[in-house]
């Protein structure tokens, strides 16, 4: 194998050992730990695990973890609601609605009603629209973990050719603005790009944020590159991600691997934007008193 393997898990803790610094520091100031509350609707198992590790890691790093588990027959009135509350809870600073919500449920519209002072995931139109102007706010937090893991690598972003597989708000949209401000040249591709391996042999820096299993083989990576695998896909195999990993390894200069590169950096840099979101209005609050 001739990639260096990225370790998200290190890069993950560094990460989180410094969001422990800053809470504690927060705490001194403020007499009150930075607050999260997470909202799960249903008991769909692979969220109740993620928001299980959400709130658990919160509280090693002295976040204070609130849980609203609400039965799927919650109705859409009661969860907007619910919405509204934490945004007007002082003790609340972040905000995660896990998604994706039961049917029934209009995902825009409670992501709408999320104050975007507190919106932890990055999701609101402010957010994105703060993002997409190059502009301070809160980010979504793969991509952000993403840029980390670039930086972890030693990846030369500015000037770089940087492509990307998937145009979710979730991540491909928000990296490209990242990378953009970053000073790449960016590339999105789709489920509808032509030519998609020429498109990505040209790329210094490959992000497959697809959610398909190992859609991109070793003939598509540019020898040398860095190749960052978003995917996260259950198959018999057990855990895959996007990237067909040993082959694309022969041939890339680092990759992350699948468990253990982008996943663990999602979590820590929710923990990063709480603590990021808690400054902000503490702050906020601070100059409104003067
Ligand atoms: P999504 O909303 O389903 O979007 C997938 C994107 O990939 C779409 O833009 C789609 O194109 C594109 N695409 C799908 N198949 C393709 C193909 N064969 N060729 C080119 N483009 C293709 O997914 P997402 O929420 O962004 O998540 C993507 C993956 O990342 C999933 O496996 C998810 O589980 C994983 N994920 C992991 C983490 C983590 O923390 N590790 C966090 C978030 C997501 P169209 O727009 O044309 O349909």
């Amino acid at each position: 194998m001739g990639a260096r393997v990225i370790d998200g898990k290190a890069v993950a803790a560094e990460v989180r050992a410094e969001v422990a610094r800053g809470v504690e520091e927060f705490g001194a100031e403020h007499g009150r730990p930075p607050g999260l509350a997470t909202v799960l609707v249903g008991e769909d198992p692979a969220s109740q695990l993620y928001i299980g590790s959400k709130r658990r890691l919160s509280e090693e790093v002295g976040i204070r973890s609130v849980h609203h588990g609400l039965g799927a027959d919650v109705s859409p009135q009661e969860l907007l609601e619910l919405v509204d509350g934490l945004g007007t809870d002082e003790a609340v600073d972040g905000i995660l609605v896990q998604l994706p919500l039961p049917d029934g449920h209009d995902q825009d519209a409670v992501i709408a009603r999320i104050d975007p002072a507190k919106d932890v995931d990055g999701l609101t139109a402010t957010s994105a629209g703060l993002l997409a102007q190059g502009r301070p706010g809160l980010v979504p937090c793969t991509p952000r973990g993403v840029m980390e893991l670039l930086r972890a690598a030693g990846a030369r972003i500015e000037g770089a050719e940087a492509a990307i597989v998937g145009r979710s708000i979730l991540v491909g949209r928000p990296l490209a603005n990242l990378l953009v401000g970053a000073d790449a040249t960016v590339t999105m591709c789709h489920s509808r790009t032509h030519e998609l391996a020429a498109v990505l042999r040209r790329a210094d820096i490959l992000v497959v944020a697809a959610g398909s299993p190992r859609l991109v083989t070793a003939e598509m990576v540019k020898p040398g590159a860095i190749v960052i695998d978003v995917g996260t896909n259950r198959t018999g195999d057990g855990l895959v991600g996007d990237v067909d990993f040993e082959p694309v390894a022969e041939v890339a200069g680092a990759i992350t691997p699948v468990p253990g590169g982008v996943g663990p950096m999602t979590i820590a840099m929710l923990l990063s934007n709480t603590l990021a979101a808690a400054r902000a209005r503490a702050s906020a609050l601070q100059s409104a008193s003067k």
